[in-house]
C-alpha cells in the first residue's frame, strides 16, 4: 500500500453521515466511489452524507427498483451531478448495458456512487475509491477507505481524505 489505509469507526448513523460529508469535500467530477458492505451496513447512510454536503435537496434513498437515481447538486459545487447506483437487484451483468453502466463509470459532469459494486465486478473502472463498511455492533460500523489502483495518485487521495475527515471532526 502507498500510504497507510484509512479506517474509521463510527458509533451512530449521524457519525457515518458526517464522514460522508467530509468525504464529499474530496470529490470532483469524474470520481467513482464504490460502497461495499452487507445489507444494513450503512452504504446509503454514507451516500446521504455525501449528497447533503453537495447540496442535494431531494431525499436520497436506495435506488433499489430503478438501479440508478440522479440528483442535481448545489450550483457552484465542485461536483455537478450525483449518480447513485444500487446493483442489489441486478440479475446479470448482461443487464448493465441497458442502464448505460459504462457511462456511469466515467462520469463527465458528476460523480458516481455504487452500492453492491461486486455485482458488476467485470465492468468496474481502473480507478476508484473503495469504501468497505462493516457492522461491528448494532450502532457501530468500521469504515475502511482505499483508493485503487495502489499508486501515488491514490496515495494522495487517501491523505487528502484523512485531512478532510480529521478537520471535520474538530
Ligand atoms: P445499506 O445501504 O448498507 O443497506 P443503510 O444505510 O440503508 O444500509 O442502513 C444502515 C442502518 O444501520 C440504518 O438503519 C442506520 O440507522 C443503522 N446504523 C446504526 N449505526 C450506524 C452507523 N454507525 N453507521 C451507519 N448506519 C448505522
Ligand atoms: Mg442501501
Amino acid at each position: 500500500m502507498t500510504g497507510s489505509p484509512l479506517e474509521i469507526v463510527t458509533q451512530s448513523s449521524a457519525e457515518t453521515v458526517a464522514i460522508g460529508e467530509a468525504l464529499a469535500g474530496c470529490l470532483r467530477d469524474g470520481d467513482v466511489v464504490l460502497l461495499h458492505g452487507d445489507l444494513g451496513a450503512g452504504k446509503t447512510t454514507l451516500a446521504k452524507g455525501i449528497a447533503a454536503a453537495l447540496g442535494v435537496e431531494d431525499v436520497v434513498s436506495s435506488p433499489s427498483f430503478s438501479l440508478v437515481n440522479e440528483y442535481d447538486t448545489r450550483l457552484g459545487a465542485a461536483v455537478t451531478r450525483l449518480y447513485h447506483l444500487d446493483l442489489y437487484r441486478l440479475r446479470s451483468e448482461d443487464d448493465l448495458a441497458s442502464i448505460g453502466f459504462d457511462d456511469f463509470m466515467a462520469p463527465v459532469e458528476g460523480i458516481t456512487l455504487v452500492e453492491w459494486p461486486e455485482r458488476a465486478s467485470t465492468a468496474l473502472p481502473e480507478r476508484f475509491l473503495l469504501v468497505e463498511i462493516e457492522t461491528i455492533a448494532s450502532g457501530s460500523r468500521r469504515l475502511r477507505f482505499a483508493a485503487i489502483p495502489d499508486d501515488e495518485v491514490s496515495g494522495r487521495r487517501i491523505e487528502s481524505l484523512r485531512s478532510h475527515i480529521s478537520s471535520n471532526a474538530d
